[in-house]
């Protein structure tokens, strides 16, 4: 893929632990393992991108403690084309404490922001020149809002098409979905942003019509091993999960996103795209860590299989 795709998004240092069965309230028990890693929604589709293929310019914010140095170090050696950090002097780099529990794969999670929520409108306006350049822009709603809102507006007057993958939902994006191109949610978003609750296929369309009648042009709505569902051009077109050896589905959404707008950005229809980012996203399962992405020839594999 030879398209460019600048991603403004959060960085965040995941600490993992692995229990048998979550702490309660007081309570102290023994991990049986321990990760610290990269994390944060925009760092995670800029290295699904990158992995798809794509120029990425990466841009986020961090603090000014032991994990910037981290970040940098994550992102230099990321593959990733470009990235910009910036740093807050008042707020730490961004971070998530995660229990995953080893019975059932279920976990527990508690993010602090901190400096992914501090961009200045002087540094989403620093953006320009590599985001004049870029083929797509692609956000999600980890940042303070009128940071992605500046970002969006910039993209439209450079005439950069605009991907968002709303989540975590946020009601701020209702006021804004005439800015994007595309729009990602899963089930989760999708319900809240329509006010349709999604059971099946049937409510999916009816969810993706009011999301539609909201502003946006054109919709996807992920789902899981059910697949995407895609709205364009007044038509309705169901995009199969590829079979996975489900091991890790954190971070499906992240591989589907960063993958989508490689292929966007490489000039490939909706479908085309949303098909790549299908293949991408059902490697990404198989594969523990929610920053741990495919690389391009084994996606090109897994497509020769539908
Ligand atoms: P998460 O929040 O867990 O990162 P998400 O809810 O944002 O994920 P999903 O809808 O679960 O995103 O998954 C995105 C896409 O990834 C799906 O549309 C599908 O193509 C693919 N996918 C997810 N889970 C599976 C799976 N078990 N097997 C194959 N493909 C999957």
């Amino acid at each position: 893929l030879r398209g460019k795709v600048c991603i403004l998004g959060a960085f965040n240092v995941d600490i993992v632990a692995w229990v048998h069965r979550f702490p309660r309230g007081g309570e102290s028990l023994l991990a049986q393992r321990s990760s610290l890693g990269p994390g944060g929604k925009g760092a995670n589709q800029a290295m699904a991108a990158s992995r798809a293929g794509a120029q990425v310019h990466f841009v986020a914010k961090v603090g000014k403690d032991q994990f910037s140095q981290f970040a940098f170090d994550h992102l230099a050696s990321s593959g990733i084309h470009s990235f910009r950090l910036y740093q807050s002097e008042r707020e730490p780099t961004g971070n998530a404490l995660i229990y995953v529990s080893q019975d059932d794969g279920e976990n527990m999670i508690a993010i602090y922001s901190g400096a992914n929520k501090t961009l200045s409108s002087d540094e989403i306006a620093s953006m320009s020149p590599e985001l004049a350049s870029s083929n797509v822009l692609l956000v999600q709603l980890e940042n303070n809002f009128d940071a992605t809102l500046n970002a969006m507006k910039l993209a439209r007057a450079l005439g950069v098409q605009v991907i968002m993958n709303p989540a975590p939902f946020s009601p701020d994006i209702l006021g804004c979905i005439d800015l994007i191109d595309i729009i990602t949610p899963n089930e989760t978003e999708a319900s809240l942003l329509s006010g349709v609750e999604i059971t099946d296929l049937e409510s999916a369309r009816a969810a993706a019509l009011a999301i539609v009648a909201r502003g946006a042009r054109r919709v996807i709505i992920t789902m899981g091993s059910r697949g995407a569902l895609i709205y364009d051009n007044q038509q309705f077109q169901h995009i199969p999960a590829f079979p996975a050896l489900s091991v890790d589905t954190t971070g499906a959404g992240d591989a589907f996103n960063g993958a989508l707008a490689a292929a966007i950005a490489d000039g490939q229809t909706l479908a085309q795209a949303a098909t790549f980012a299908s293949a991408f996203a059902s490697l990404a399962v198989e594969r523990e860590g929610a920053s741990n992405m495919p690389a391009y020839q084994q996606v090109i594999s897994r497509l020769a299989l539908r």
